[in-house]
């Protein structure tokens, strides 16, 4: 495609279907992909489709990107790319001109493409000169919803930003996955540089610490790596649930951590659990973890999820009517991050058909969704319910803990998942916290052994049972 090709994309109208036809295109792959691969390759892709719509040109940050693309996906994509539309369509791959890269992504809000942590993940090319941070400027207090669900880790973390060292050091946040913790920290890093923007800040996911100790330990590099470290104001850790079993990073972290603390700079952790249900975590650092203030965010409840959905919206450039908020929110419920899948869908399902968003509109966007939905009873859900039912928390199902209190229910989650969801037993395993599949069948064997002989235990497995089939 040629230049004046790409500006002589004229009227709005083909505009937005051409978004529409891509966006449909990307929601498809997005289904079939592996989650992994998807984000890798295919969610940084920006298109531009010609007027006519027989040409697609996808834009690439690299050369080596656009070579895998080519090799591993433009036949996919292209065969896609026609379904959707009906007709012959080619599929032209370029790499981003650079002047679009050296320009921040102004796209980053609006688009919202990225999640929290991918954002972190960008190629170098793609990051803003001085982002080495790595704070993402899009995720801030301002566009973080407040629900009851995550008010207390909100004013926790409001409060560090506004005077961090002093209380609540460290700041501990956990949940499930998609609830918005990755949001908030780089939330509290916005807020900070705001107000000092010469603050020392870093956000930093565990798994790239990790690598970093790694690095530091070959090169023999651990004095920079120190003063990288120690020198912070504020260090911003994502999902320590990483550090498990990996003892020479846990040491260096401690280090660092009692370096940090000394000088009264803040640090921010987050994790699936708290911190005494951290599986293969020294202990002197889970008490370290525990030692400022812990906080929980639970899912977003249902007029949450509806003021997300607007918000979110309304960030992209469109309406969605109350009640058609409402009609999603109750439709998917697990996390943010799938409501934010949900929207995306309806928002391209209605550009490229040129329609309103109605109740109709997302019901037939939804269509695969909402009927899978329909048949199934998520593991997750599960085990909310139980963990609501048992009055434990939701973060146990996964923890390494034993307590008969706390391995009953979960054994009974698990039975329920086995029961009432299409997942194998390696799969449950999987989402109780890694745990063998083996563990999972003697779970299920004893409860419905069990269930024959105690009245009490099969009356509450029937609550649980209705309360789930809604
Ligand atoms: P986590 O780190 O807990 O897995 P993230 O912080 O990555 O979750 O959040 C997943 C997505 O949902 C992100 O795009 C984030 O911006 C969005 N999100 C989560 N919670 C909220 C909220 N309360 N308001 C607005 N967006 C949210
Ligand atoms: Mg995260």
């Amino acid at each position: 495609m040629t230049e004046g090709q790409l500006k002589g994309q004229g009227s709005l109208a083909a505009n937005a279907a051409g978004e529409g036809l891509w966006q449909t295109c990307v929601e498809q792959l997005a289904q079939e992909l592996p989650e992994q691969q998807f984000n890798t390759w295919i969610k940084p892709l920006v298109a531009k489709v010609s007027e006519d719509f027989s040409c697609v040109t996808l834009f690439v940050v690299n050369r080596f990107k656009l070579d895998w693309i080519r090799a591993q996906y433009s036949a996919k994509i292209t065969a896609l790319l026609e379904k959707i539309y009906g007709q012959a369509i080619k599929l032209e791959l370029a790499l981003t001109p650079r002047e679009s890269m050296d320009r921040p992504r102004v796209d980053r809000s609006s688009a919202n493409s990225f999640t929290a942590e991918e954002a972190t993940d960008l190629s170098p090319e793609r990051v803003s000169e001085g982002a080495k941070n790595r704070i993402n400027t899009a995720l801030t207090f301002d566009n973080l919803v407040e629900g009851s669900a995550n008010r207390m880790a909100r004013a926790a973390a409001v409060h560090v930003a506004s005077s961090p060292g002093v209380l609540y050091n460290p700041l501990f946040i956990y949940g499930g996955v998609g609830l918005g913790k990755t949001h908030l920290m780089h939330a509290v890093g916005n807020k900070l540089l705001s107000d000092r923007p010469k603050a020392k800040v870093l956000y930093i996911h565990a798994e790239q610490f990790v690598s970093d100790v790694v690095k530091a330990y070959q090169r023999k590099t651990f004095d920079e790596f120190k003063d990288r470290y120690h020198s912070l104001d504020l260090l911003l850790i994502d999902d320590v649930q990483f550090f498990a079993n990996k003892d020479r990073t846990q040491e260096e972290f401690f280090n660092a951590f009692e370096a940090l603390l000394a000088k009264k700079s803040h640090i921010v952790m987050t994790s699936d659990t708290y911190p005494k249900g951290l599986p293969d975590i020294h202990e002197r650092l889970v008490s370290r973890f525990d030692s400022g203030l812990t906080v929980a965010i639970e899912p977003p409840e249902l007029e949450m999820r509806v003021a997300i959905l607007i918000n979110k919206a309304l960030a992209e450039g469109s309406v969605m009517p109350e009640e058609v908020a409402f009609f999603v929110a109750k439709n998917v419920r697990s996390n943010v991050r799938e409501l934010e899948g949900a929207l995306r869908k309806i928002l391209a399902y209605s550009r490229f058909n040129l329609k309103d968003i109605s109740i109709q509109l997302a019901r037939d966007a939804l269509r695969d969704l909402l009927s899978i939905q329909n048949r199934q009873i998520s593991v997750e859900n599960i085990q909310k319910t139980v963990a609501d039912y048992y009055k434990i928390k939701v973060a146990d199902m996964y923890s390494k803990k034993r307590p008969a209190s706390i391995a009953r229910p979960r054994q009974i989650a698990m039975y329920l998942a086995k029961e009432l969801t299409q997942k194998s037993l390696p799969e449950i395993g999987e989402l109780f916290g890694g745990r063998d599949h083996t563990t999972v069948l003697h779970a299920v064997r004893k409860i419905s052994a069990e269930r024959q002989q105690l009245t009490e235990l099969n009356q509450q497995l029937h609550v649980l049972e209705q309360t789930l089939k809604g």
